[in-house]
């Protein structure tokens, strides 16, 4: 008797398993098939950092350090001194990114758009020194980005 309504339960089971697994075949699917599919990603999204440049190619960068006063996690480190026409430029601009908590604050405080975050997000490594990005890395991040860093900026720019 006991085996009998076992036997009746578990083939009930079974039965709505099939008949779930049925109902979610024809069902949109809410998984994507990372990292060959990609979700979009808002023009806001807060991925690796990048220092721009302008059209020109000069750095936008002046110097002005107010990145590094307001990085909560003290990751930014620079350096700076007058060139020979009065500007002012950095010499060392570093960014530790295991300390960097992707608050954009850095980003909020430049008042030339130099450093921002950009949307890449896929720049994980094997050691942590490869984390410790110097100006070269993150000019070289801003080249590589700028067609879409200048199109996230302007499309955020009218709710700055
Ligand atoms: S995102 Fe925040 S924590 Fe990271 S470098 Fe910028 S200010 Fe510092
Ligand atoms: S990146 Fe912007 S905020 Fe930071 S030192 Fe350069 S100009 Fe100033």
């Amino acid at each position: 008797m006991f085996v009998r309504a076992a036997r009746q339960f578990l083939l009930l089971e079974l039965i709505k398993g099939f008949y779930m697994t049925f109902k979610y075949m024809f069902k949109p699917r809410v998984t994507i098939n990372y990292p060959f599919e990609k979700t979009p990603l808002s023009p806001r999204f807060r991925g690796e950092h990048a220092l721009r440049r302008y059209a020109n190619g000069e750095e936008r960068c002046i110097a002005c350090k107010l990145c590094e006063a307001v990085c909560p996690a003290l990751a930014i480190t620079i350096e700076s001194e007058p060139r020979e026409d009065g500007s002012r430029r950095t010499t060392r601009y570093d960014i530790d990114m295991t300390k960097c908590i992707y608050c954009g604050l850095c980003q909020e405080a430049c008042p030339v758009d130099a450093v921002v975050q950009g949307p890449n997000l896929e720049f994980s490594t094997e050691t942590r020194e490869e984390l410790y990005y110097n100006k070269d890395k993150l000019l070289a991040n801003g080249d590589r980005w700028e067609a879409q860093l200048q199109q996230n900026i302007m499309t955020d720019g009218p709710y700055r």
